[in-house]
């Protein structure tokens, strides 16, 4: 699919040296966005997302394109600054922020490690609200009309047993997303949401790759099959783009209708 609705924007995507985040910085360039791709420990990957992401440019004919790629680790303030002052450095400014980086462990909640909860809260929450608040502050210092999109989950409003951290993490991002719409709607800035529901990346290696488990995840989903990192890549870059103009504090949930109670589907209440 071509567009070039981000044509001459820049973009910094925090955690995109796979997944979801790689196909945001992919498509991102392909519609006309420079890209900062942000990694936290595989730089090597980071580096395979670039060159995916300047062969796109190319191919859809994109001159003043740039790629650069920053490590840091968004659980910490100190390294999300220095990522900031390279990624503004490197691409001349900065007109949208993706916070993507997300982790989440497993455990019953009556065992859950302290240090597994802090870690998860750090990176999906406290990282999110650090990487937008340096956003804001550059969008405000240069009157940029920026926009930020964060990548939340279904598990923003449905509750995800084993996971509680997680759950949290993206309960807390709607409001995250929605109070800081709601303060800056006034100085042109938005901020909204994307709500996946199951998709292809490594985030779910422990489903993906095994058939039986796999089928198990289809059954559930009423459009019968996980999603796409592209399909997901695409509603980031319309949020992202003039195309949004109008819409702020949202969260887009793009999920196959998992957000659709979809143990309603036989009408088995009535
Ligand atoms: P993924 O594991 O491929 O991507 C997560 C990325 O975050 C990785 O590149 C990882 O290196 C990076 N990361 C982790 N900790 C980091 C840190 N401290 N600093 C910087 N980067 C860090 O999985 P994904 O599915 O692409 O996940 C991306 C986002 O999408 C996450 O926020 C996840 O919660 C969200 N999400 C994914 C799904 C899904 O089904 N895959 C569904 C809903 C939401």
């Amino acid at each position: 699919m071509s567009s070039t609705r981000l044509l001459g924007k820049r973009a910094l995507i925090t955690g995109a040296s796979s997944g979801i985040g790689r196909a945001i910085a992919i498509r991102f360039a392909r519609e006309g966005a420079s890209v900062a791709i942000n990694y936290r420990s595989q730089p090597d990957e980071a580096e395979i997302t670039r060159q995916h992401a300047v062969a796109a440019a190319q191919e859809a004919g994109h001159k003043d394109f740039k790629a650069i790629v920053i490590g840091a680790d968004v659980a910490d303030e100190a390294q999300i600054k220095k990522m900031f002052e390279e990624a503004i450095s490197g691409l001349g400014g900065i007109d949208i922020l993706i916070n993507n980086a997300g982790i989440q462990k497993c455990a019953e909640s009556d065992q859950i490690d302290i240090a597994d909860y802090d870690r998860v809260m750090n990176v999906n929450l406290r990282g999110t609200f650090i990487c937008a608040r340096e956003a804001l502050r550059h969008f405000l210092a240069r009157e940029y009309k920026g926009v930020i999109v964060n990548n939340s989950s279904v598990h923003e409003i449905i509750p995800k047993p084993l996971y509680l951290p997680y759950s949290i993490s993206k309960g807390g991002m709607e409001n995250l997303t929605r109070t800081l719409g709601l303060e800056y709607a006034g100085r042109g800035i938005r901020v909204n949401a994307v709500g996946p529901g199951a998709i292809v990346t490594p985030i779910n290696n422990a489903w993906i790759n095994d058939t039986g488990k796999s089928a198990e995840v289809c059954s559930h989903i009423p459009m019968g099959r996980p999603g796409g990192a592209d399909e997901i890549a695409g509603v980031f870059a319309f949020l992202a783009s003039d195309e949004a103009s109008y819409i702020t504090g949202q969260t887009l949930f793009a999920c196959g209708g998992l957000t659709l109670f979809p143990e309603f589907r036989t009408g088995w209440s009535s």
